[in-house]
């Protein structure tokens, strides 16, 4: 056999934990996954298994972020055309459940006399039975330990928002569609953009940079989610049922975000228009457009506020800056531009939308913003500037340099420094949460889909004759390995271990269905359950 004779050849030969990876990831499993220690309190045996890093990323783990956005589209289906009210009628309490909230009350109760290192560890305490009654399926909040919070005090009147010029209906307790001929329940697919900025060539970039409205675009992008909120509430109104959604947020080639959403049931175009058309938010924070501070002449911290560089004059509070606030700050509205389409269910066009609505929830946002030339590069560091400045809430630290001392300010408050992603030159303002889908899409949480798709797996296999016994887990002690723990196998091994699983359980789908024929299922939604 040749041996490579250079060092270069050599080099060029892949790592061995790199052809490890390749092949996890050809078949579907995890390849970075974090271990758990399992040990079984009868037999006493301890075990190092793989668990999935679940992450929604490809280029952090493909086989997880497929299955991620898999998970995903099963979401966006289900409930697009939907032809019955998904049932939301709450489950009686459990015996665990109020035996839980007796315990919880009881320890409140001595919390609220205990003092000191006492009460610290109660309120461990309470906050671990908090934790528990949430896994048990509680929802809501509790009342708070430490008794109500004070409220911040209400707003005047005119600064409520004002009601947009639309018809108004009492919102029924529906979500679904009308059906037409007896059989079509038709849903929509909508696409909602931001306003103008200016012109901008194909590339996205504005054809003249220095009229460009980079300040508009930067408060637009950081209020898109409220806009679009007060978008649904808006509908929901002007239609008269309960409108549900399964959007996605992305950016468009100029960087501004856009929404596209499946729409359960039919609206008429007109009505989405003219919706969209009337709805805006305003901003009633203060003023903002003139920069106070600039360059090393900021803000600095003394006697627990932050006060002028020079005069020594504490900052305007925030509660002071907004009580004198007389008109919006911001008002953001759409774009005119609305795209509204009629999408039957189970149709190819249907899944077409759905692909397209999912297409980049693999990517982070910093990869799908990018700058492949100059122009746009220079147009993404316009943007940026104008970001850096822009507050993204009442506690961001860029208060300080307009002059205002933001919500929860303290030492360590740096004037001007927020670490809210809305000013990242990697995200350009678009927000974390990409995908919003409405309470009542499909009924379930993306954790009823995983079992769903758990249970068609193992039904599949059944069918031709693979069963795997549930192991009894009420025995199994499960635990996050300790960083540093000797015993912990590498991730190789694991990694190994976890695709020679996987092959075993191919071929045994392989053999079965010689016996008895039918089409392959999705194997890639076993890892849990062998695991
Ligand atoms: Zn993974
Ligand atoms: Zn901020």
């Amino acid at each position: 056999m040749d041996q490579p004779q250079t060092r270069a050849q050599r080099m060029r030969q892949p790592l061995a934990s790199d052809v490890i990876a390749a092949t996890a990831e050809q078949h579907g499993v995890c390849v970075r996954p974090f271990t758990m220690e399992v040990g079984d309190l009868d037999t006493g045996e301890l075990r190092y298994v793989p668990m999935p890093c679940g992450s929604t990323v490809e280029s952090q783990c493909g086989p997880c972020a497929r299955k991620a956005r898999a998970l995903r589209m099963v979401q966006c289906r289900e409930g697009w055309h939907l032809a019955e009210e998904p049932d939301f009628t709450p489950d009686e309490p459990t015996a665990d459940q109020t035996a839980l909230l007796e315990l919880r009350a009881d320890l409140v109760a001595t919390y609220q006399q205990a003092e000191g290192a006492d009460g610290d560890e109660l309120l461990d305490e309470i906050r671990s039975v908090d934790a528990e009654l949430r896994q048990l399926g509680m929802r809501g909040r509790l009342p708070n330990p430490e008794g109500p919070a004070t409220r911040t005090p209400k707003r005047s009147t005119k600064r409520r928002q004002d009601a947009p010029e639309l018809p108004r209906r009492r919102v029924e307790k529906r979500t679904l569609g009308r059906e037409f001929a007896g059989r079509f329940r038709p849903s929509m697919f909508v696409t909602l953009t931001c306003d103008s900025y200016g012109r901008v060539r194909d590339d996205g970039t504005p054809v003249d940079p220095g009229s460009y409205d980079y300040r508009r675009a930067a408060r637009d992008a950081v209020h898109f989610a409220a806009l679009v909120d007060r978008w649904w509430q808006n509908l929901r109104r002007v239609v008269g049922w309960d409108v549900q959604y399964f959007a996605t947020v992305e950016p468009q080639k100029r960087v501004a975000p856009h929404l596209h959403a499946a729409l359960r049931g039919s609206i008429p175009h007109e009505v989405l228009r003219a919706v969209t058309a009337a709805t805006y938010h305003q901003v009633w924070w203060p003023a903002h457009d003139e920069l106070v501070y600039l360059g090393d002449e900021l803000p600095v911290w003394e006697d627990g506020r932050f006060v002028d560089p020079t005069t020594r004059q504490p900052l305007t509070s925030w509660a002071e800056a907004l009580e004198a606030v007389e008109e919006p700050a911001h008002v953001v509205t759409f774009g005119r531009q609305v795209h509204s389409k009629g999408i039957l269910g189970g149709s190819d066009e249907a899944g077409r939308h759905i692909g397209y609505l999912t297409k980049y929830l693999t990517k982070s946002t910093g990869e799908v913003i990018s700058a492949d030339t100059d122009r746009q590069r220079a147009h993404h560091d316009r943007l940026h500037e104008e970001l850096r400045v822009t507050p993204c809430s009442p506690r961001c630290a860029v208060w300080l340099l307009y002059g205002v001392q933001p919500l929860g300010v303290n030492s360590r408050t740096h004037p001007g420094r927020c670490k809210s992603r809305a000013h990242r030159r990697t995200t350009l303002g678009l927000p974390g949460r990409r995908v919003l889908v409405s309470r009542k899409w499909s009924g379930k949480t993306l954790a009823d889909h995983r079992a769903d798709r758990k249970a068609f797996v193992l039904e599949s296999l059944a069918a031709v004759g693979i069963t795997k016994p549930e192991s009894d887990r009420s025995r199994l002690m499960w635990q996050k390995v300790q960083p540093g723990d000797p015993h912990q196998p590498p991730r190789d091994h694991l990694l190994m271990h976890a695709i020679a699983e996987r092959i075993k359980w191919r071929a045994e789908y392989d053999r079965a269905l010689l016996a008895a024929q039918g089409p392959p299922p999705d194997l890639s939604a076993t890892t849990a359950v062998a695991a």
